[in-house]
């Protein structure tokens, strides 16, 4: 009740304290020149948590929970346009795709298992924060924003200060003072600036030298060759001549045409040749791999449950992607079995799912090594095809190591499609992955954005210490009644984190996503976002990359991507299927912020310039009360140490927990000791909790030293009979088929002598 009356006098005080300013409705011309920098682009940061394996053995019966209520209502949200075109430069229609829907996460954990979490808007609450929404007046949008448009004299643009709202005299003379600064640096920008477009992507793969184009040739198929196979283009899934039932599942998921990636890899992929094509999430590359699996299964089945495919994916989000669409294009192929080897799920249900041999196995490579070494009776031996999506994703996560472990097992004779976003990746690496002069297929990401996208920017200049408040003032009035999804994406994940707290702060309950999640809590704010449950979303683009979210109204690039393709990415996430959306951009004066921009207005006009008019987007400035901001910015600074409190808290309840559940780990270890001393041993470890179990397991075996020496003696016998081999390499195999068979003859003999021993 407290909480209540403190939430209400702080939701008031907000309001009192902020007199809703109007935002000067004088329009604005955006100066693509005068962009100038939000240097705060780390996003490696969120590597180390990307990977696999961080968080075993959760609570999947949760999981299953969510599949069966929170997530079926979304269906209703997601309109399928039958009559969807497929065009190259554009992103397409979104079709349903809920995560973990119709995948089947049995689990048999109990519900005294299940791993807690920190109830972070608990602490907010006790803060004083989440009072809902602060009410601030919408204002015309037609005053905030003024279109860009291309004959528009330069000069003036330079003077409006890109859209910040009318000019005060101080801010005028300070404004001119800093483009005359900024002259100097224009200049060499204009010299550097083709080279530094040509440059980035490579400048991102550090120091790494071009291949040559022998090492190409050596290595690609011919170009003859490609030409060659790439001539027909498939306007329709019939011209593919695929089987009926993949037709059947195809038409059920309104897909009418192929996409791009889809008509240009499925007819290479079914002669069995190896592809690398370079295609972005919302091509249809899922699709584009799966089809022509599919097609290979259904025309050599197998006789034996039989891994055939394997499927190795950097995160677990896209595995289950992955997974949903194939069993959904799949439905009317009943025999078809799919299986899912990822971290984060439970560790003894996927190696029960595995032992059945399940045709198409979607992975994490850190847990496909560890199954691949561990789990008794799963064996790629008569693998046909394997995958690796995302595979530059996954050269850079650092995944190297377990791709070499796994490469190792499997059988070389086999086909190997890979898929990737960028084509960075050097010849030298991609060596390592043993294909065999593979295709290449290249699909043009989309150079231009949805026609019906309008691309607000605001310029920061030397405010970067206003964006938080501005965020929560641009959130506010956007969208009062919280209506739209609005993804804001930001570059680290830290401040993903605290920008939710400070939101939280304010009254604007939002969502997280980033590398620092646990599995549960990143599907939590997935499903939350996409009910509108939280209508807003932060996140960093490593953890979002690959979602497949319908129907965000609103994009907020909080801070610049590192190019315009990723830029374009980004923005790509709204406006889409001819729907309208709007991003907005925190400029900063970075050379790379600016050159964002001046690419994104001359792409505009470009369209403009080729007599489509009609279906140009827009580029616009977006004025900004910077008053009402800074008035903000001033119950932020006031709240500092409420901030710091919380995160404190956080911190503090996460240390409970974590001792809480070693506790119960502990206790359950003793509880189940039996069960668990007569397990295998794995040999593979994942991350560092993984070995601390094993650890665990070791102490807990330690403790058996008083046991009578007979006992003891028997008790290392058991355990040496089931130890895993540390490699199951072929010939490992074969010595333990030797062994048992032995064992087995033996048996037999012993049986029969006692047989006739009983019967003499
Ligand atoms: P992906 O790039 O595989 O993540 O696919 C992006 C989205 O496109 C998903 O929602 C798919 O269901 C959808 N999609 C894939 N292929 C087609 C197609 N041929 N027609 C319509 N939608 C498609």
């Amino acid at each position: 009740m407290a909480v209540k009356e403190k939430s209400k006098s702080n939701k008031k005080a907000i309001k009192q304290k902020v007199s809703a300013n109007t935002d000067s409705a004088k329009p604005k011309q955006v100066d693509l020149d005068q962009l100038t920098t939000i240097n705060s682009d780390d996003e490696n940061e969120d590597l180390e948590f990307e990977s696999d394996g961080e968080y075993e053995e959760k609570n999947t019966k949760n999981s299953k929970n969510k599949d069966d209520s929170g997530l079926k209502h979304q269906k209703d949200d997601i309109e399928l346009n039958k009559n969807f075109v497929f065009q190259l430069e554009n992103t397409f229609e979104l079709q349903e795709q809920d995560l973990m829907q119709s995948w089947d996460f049995e689990s048999k954990e109990k519900p005294e298992d299940k791993k807690k979490d920190v109830d972070l808007d608990k602490i907010i609450k006790r803060k004083g924060g989440l009072v809902g929404l602060v009410g601030v007046e919408k204002a015309e949008e037609e005053k905030e924003v003024e279109e860009i448009k291309e004959e528009e004299d330069e000069e003036d643009l330079a003077m409006d200060g890109f859209g910040m709202g009318a000019k005060t005299n101080a801010n005028k003379e300070e404004s001119s003072e800093e483009e005359d600064a900024d002259d100097d640096e224009e200049e060499e920008e204009e010299e550097e600036e083709e080279e530094e477009n040509n440059n980035q992507r490579d400048e991102e793969q550090e120091g790494s030298d071009e291949d040559s184009e022998e090492a190409i040739n050596n290595f690609f198929a011919s170009k003859e060759e490609t030409e060659d196979l790439q001539k027909e283009k498939h306007q329709t899934f019939n011209s593919l001549e695929l089987a009926r039932p993949i037709l059947k599942g195809l038409a059920s998921l309104g897909y009418t045409k192929p996409s791009p990636i889809q008509s240009s890899a499925i007819p290479i992929a079914l002669l069995g040749k190896d592809i690398i094509a370079g295609a972005v999430t919302g091509s249809g590359k899922t699709a584009a791999f799966m089809i022509p699996i599919l097609e290979r299964l259904i025309y050599k089945p197998s006789n034996v449950p039989t891994t055939r495919v394997i499927i190795i994916t950097p995160t677990r989000e896209l595995a289950i992607q992955i997974a949903d669409v194939g069993k959904k294009i799949a439905q009317f192929l009943p025999k078809i079995t799919f299986g899912l080897a990822v971290g984060g799920l439970n560790l003894r249900q996927q190696e029960l799912q595995l032992q059945k041999k399940p045709d198409i196995v979607i992975a994490t490579p850190g847990r496909l090594v560890d199954h691949l070494k561990n789990s008794v009776n799963f064996n790629v031996d008569a693998l046909d095809i394997l995958v690796m999506d995302e595979a530059d994703r996954m050269l850079e996560d650092g995944f190297q190591e377990e791709l070499k472990e796994i490469l190792d097992i499997l059988p070389t004779q086999r086909q190997t499609m890979l898929f990737s976003a960028t084509m960075n990746s050097k010849i030298k690496q991609l060596i390592t992955l043993s294909l065999k002069r593979p295709v290449k297929i290249m699909i043009n990401p989309p150079k231009q954005a949805a026609n019906k996208l309008v691309q607000e920017f605001v310029r920061i200049r030397n405010r970067d210490n206003l964006k938080q408040a501005l965020l929560y003032h641009l959130l506010t009035k956007l969208d009062a009644n919280q209506q739209f999804r609005i993804v804001v994406f930001i570059a680290r994940k830290e401040q993903v984190h605290k920008l939710r707290i400070i939101l939280g702060l304010l009254g604007l309950n939002v969502a997280e996503l980033h590398g620092s999640l646990t599995q549960e809590q990143r599907l939590q704010a997935v499903t939350q976002f996409k009910n509108l449950d939280k209508s807003v979303l932060l996140c960093t683009d490593l953890a979002s990359r690959g979602l497949d979210i319908p129907k965000i109204e609103v994009v907020i690039n909080y801070d610049m991507p590192k190019s315009y393709e990723i830029y374009l990415h980004r923005i790509g996430r709204t406006a889409r299927a001819g729907r309208e959306g709007r991003s907005i951009s925190f400029v900063g004066e970075s050379t790379q912020d600016r050159s964002i921009v001046k690419e994104a207005i001359k792409s505009i006009n470009e369209t403009s310039k080729n007599g489509n008019n009609k279906s140009r987007g827009k580029a616009l400035g977006r004025n900004v009360s910077w008053e009402e901001v800074e008035q903000y910015n001033k119950i932020l600074e006031d709240k500092a140490t409420t901030i710091e409190e919380i995160l404190d808290e956080e911190k503090q309840e996460k240390e409970i927990l974590r001792a809480e559940m070693e506790i119960r780990k502990g206790e359950n270890l003793l509880k189940h000791e039996k069960e668990i001393l007569s397990r295998p041993k794995r040999t593979w470890f994942k991350s560092e909790k993984d070995k601390k179990n094993s650890d665990m397991l070791q102490a807990l075996k330690d403790t058996k030293k008083d046991m009578n020496s007979r006992k003891r003696k028997q008790q290392e016998e058991h355990e040496e009979g089931v130890k895993r081999s540390y490699k199951k390499t072929k010939n490992d195999r074969a010595v333990d088929q030797e062994k048992f068979f032995k064992k087995q003859a033996g048996k037999k003999a012993g049986k029969s002598k006692g047989k006739f021993g009983g019967r003499r």
